[in-house]
């Protein structure tokens, strides 16, 4: 009797401890940051570290341009102390959402701290492509912006967030520094996707001439005969020896092209979303695209 008592009595003692502890950490109040898509939540946790959490409401390996919120999302944002979105076409949903709030979350969109490009260069009115973070210049720009935001949250931890941001920043400057290492000895520039193109943004910045089946990444057709036909000369015409395909692709049109002209397909990884394999092994923005550098060169 005494030894079931005395269990009973450890066990109220651990379950008294949880709850104090749980408490505790509600006290010294992190900061809820709730992002909408992986790059998002990558750089929300750089800047935040110890001091944030930080959540993704896209689920790992689930497509971008298809999600619909769910009823706990739309919970999880009207909680929390700052909300990050693209503000592009695959979350046009977020703005009635706020707008619905009786009081809005801080929030801010990505697209509003870099220079935006539309997802065609054809000069046509078009959507802008939402892809911002592609450049690392921009990710910089992005992580600069959440930096401010998150310093105004909690004012009085702003100091880490600095520190925080600017370490980053600078693997972020590094990682930039190879790109345009790697493509200053690259004299062509070109780059064939058999596939979306959600790469405006990176194309622009090391000044890429570029080729793709089709513009932005909302398109979810299949590739024209005749669309094929044009990568395939493209390919011929500049020797291509990679035809590059994105994540979460079937490539078979990076495929098709690929076997017409003797070249291999390549993964280039947008950062749009990962996989679960990617998100539980912990990847970030910087080992994504340090990656694909890395097949770049390969
Ligand atoms: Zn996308």
């Amino acid at each position: 009797m005494k030894r079931i008592i005395s269990t009973i009595i450890i066990f109220f003692t651990i379950l008294t401890l949880c709850a104090c502890e749980k408490q505790t950490s509600e006290i010294e109040g992190k900061v809820n940051i709730v992002a909408v898509n992986f790059p998002a939540y990558d750089f929300a946790r750089q800047v935040g570290g110890a001091f944030a959490n930080v959540s993704m409401l896209l689920p790992a390996g689930s497509e971008n341009h298809s999600y619909e919120p769910t009823a706990a999302d739309i919970i999880k944002i009207q909680e929390c102390d700052l909300f990050i979105y693209t503000g592009g076409e695959s979350d046009a949903w977020v703005e009635k959402i706020l707008e619905s709030f009786e009081n809005k979350p801080e929030n801010m969109r990505m697209i509003d701290t870099v220079p935006v490009l539309k997802e065609d260069d054809t000069g046509n009115d078009g959507e802008i492509d939402e892809h911002v973070w592609t450049s690392p210049a921009n990710a910089i720009k992005i992580v600069q912006g959440i930096c401010a935001m998150i310093c105004v949250i909690d004012q009085k931890n702003s100091d880490v967030y600095e520190e925080n941001a600017l370490e980053y920043i600078e693997k972020l400057r590094e990682l930039d520094r190879a790109f345009d290492t790697y493509f200053l000895k690259d004299e062509n520039r070109i780059m064939i996707f058999g596939d979306r193109f959600p790469f405006r943004y990176f194309a622009e910045e090391y000044d890429i001439t570029y080729y793709s089946a089709f513009p932005g990444c909302a398109a979810e057709t299949e590739a024209s005969v005749k669309t094929v036909a044009e990568l395939i000369d493209k390919a011929k015409e500049t020797g291509a020896k990679k035809i590059f395909y994105i994540e979460f692709s079937n490539h078979m049109t990076a495929d098709t092209i690929a076997s017409a002209v003797g070249a291999e397909t390549v993964l280039f990884h947008s950062c749009h979303n990962v996989t679960k394999e990617e998100f539980d092994r912990g990847e970030t923005y910087l080992s994504i695209m340090t990656e694909n550098l890395e097949r770049l060169r390969g």
